[in-house]
């Protein structure tokens, strides 16, 4: 077959728990390509909160969304992952007993001994809030999440939302930007109550502005923004000039293909064994935030954690014909060795 890459393992989604497969893989001798629908990786760390401190990944008092990122590329660098970025793994195919084949949104074709979905909630995509004429503005005055903070310094930027990400925005811009306009439809916020109390002492210094209402209309063109006109709560109208408005009206996952692939599903979710995280095809696994469980928690650690079991069961279908022995990285000169230390 014409375009075939070989690889022992195929992992589809480069989010932190996909990144963190290619090292535990590594460790035992598995190659791994890691496929993405995004531009880079990182997934929802890098997608959604690249600048936002994360404090619960052991052994790090703080880490922001890219610098764990960052961390686990260099972490992986030793066994050399080849990355397929901007595609969507569309099918796969059982070949073999087991052995897959795979294809991409671009072409590429793959035969994979074993397949690794760590495709987190699927494709997100941020809600659209129900603004007429919105999409015109959307990658040139409207974003859906701040990549760079930078990027908003001197601009007049529109905050519309209640929860966590408009209220972290708010305060996190409030420094750069010339004027944050903060929009909610009521006086009542589901973020963190401190960020709440943070947020409302800034609109008392006159540092912020706080519409109660909603975007009814965007003025401005070839996607340029100029204004937003707002229905207040008591019935008053106002044009609140801008020129960057970021909507924060949470996310939708959209699983896409996963569905297609024969694989028992719950609530969009894949089920797994917590013995080694494999679905209900044997070869195929699915971890991180994909992965139901009994009392599976939606945290990265739990990722890392499914990735290390998933790797032992893997090596049984890479390796037959091999007894795995359970190394230490602290004592192994072997695992010291893959590491590129000595
Ligand atoms: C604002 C926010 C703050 C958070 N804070 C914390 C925190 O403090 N601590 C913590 O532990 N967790 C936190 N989380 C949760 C954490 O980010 C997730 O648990 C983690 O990202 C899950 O990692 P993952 O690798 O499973 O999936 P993701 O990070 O979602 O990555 C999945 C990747 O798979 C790709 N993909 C999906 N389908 C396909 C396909 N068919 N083909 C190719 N690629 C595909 C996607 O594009 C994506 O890049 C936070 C989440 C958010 C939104």
């Amino acid at each position: 077959m014409a375009n075939l890459t070989k690889t022992d393992v195929l992992i589809i989604g480069a989010g932190p728990c996909g990144l963190f497969a290619v090292f535990e893989l590594g460790l035992l001798d598995m190659k791994a390509h890691v496929v993405d629908i995004l531009d880079k990786v990182g997934g929802q760390c890098a997608e959604l909160y690249p600048e936002k401190p994360i404090y619960d990944i052991p052994g790090t008092t703080m880490v922001t969304g890219e610098g764990l990122v960052a961390g686990l590329m260099e972490q992986i660098k030793p066994f050399g992952p080849t990355f397929h970025l901007g595609e969507i793994v569309e099918t796969i195919e059982k070949v073999g007993d087991p052995l897959f084949h795979v294809t991409t949104s671009r072409g590429a074709r793959f035969e994979a001994k074993v397949v690794v979905i760590a495709a987190g909630g699927g494709s997100f995509q941020p809600k659209r809030p129900p603004v007429p004429g919105i999409e015109a503005y959307e990658g040139e005055s409207v974003f859906y999440a701040v990549r760079r903070i930078e990027d908003f310094r001197d601009k007049n930027v529109l905050i519309v939302g209640g929860g966590d990400s408009a209220l972290d925005w708010t305060l996190g811009l409030e420094p750069v930007a010339r004027r944050v306009t903060l929009v909610h439809r009521r006086d009542e916020f589901r973020g963190a109550p401190h960020s709440v109390e943070r947020m409302r002492a800034l609109v008392a210094a006159g540092k912020i502005d706080l519409a109660i209402g909603q975007v009814m209309g965007l003025e401005g063109e070839s996607g340029v923004l100029r204004a937003a006109a707002i229905k207040h709560n008591d019935g008053a109208r106002s044009r609140v000039p801008c020129d960057t408005m970021l909507p924060f009206f949470g996310l939708t996952m959209k699983l896409g293909p996963i569905a297609d692939w024969g694989l028992k599903l719950e609530n969009n979710l894949i089920p797994v064994d917590t013995a080694a995280f494999e679905t209900s095809v044997p070869g195929i696994f699915a971890i991180g935030d994909i992965c139901a469980y009994p009392g599976k928690l939606k945290l990265i650690l739990s990722g890392f954690h499914e990735g290390a079991l998933m790797a032992q069961k893997a090596y049984k279908y890479v390796y037959p014909d091999q007894r795995l022995v359970f190394q230490y990285t602290t004592s192994s000169t072997s695992l010291q060795k893959k590491l590129g230390l000595s």
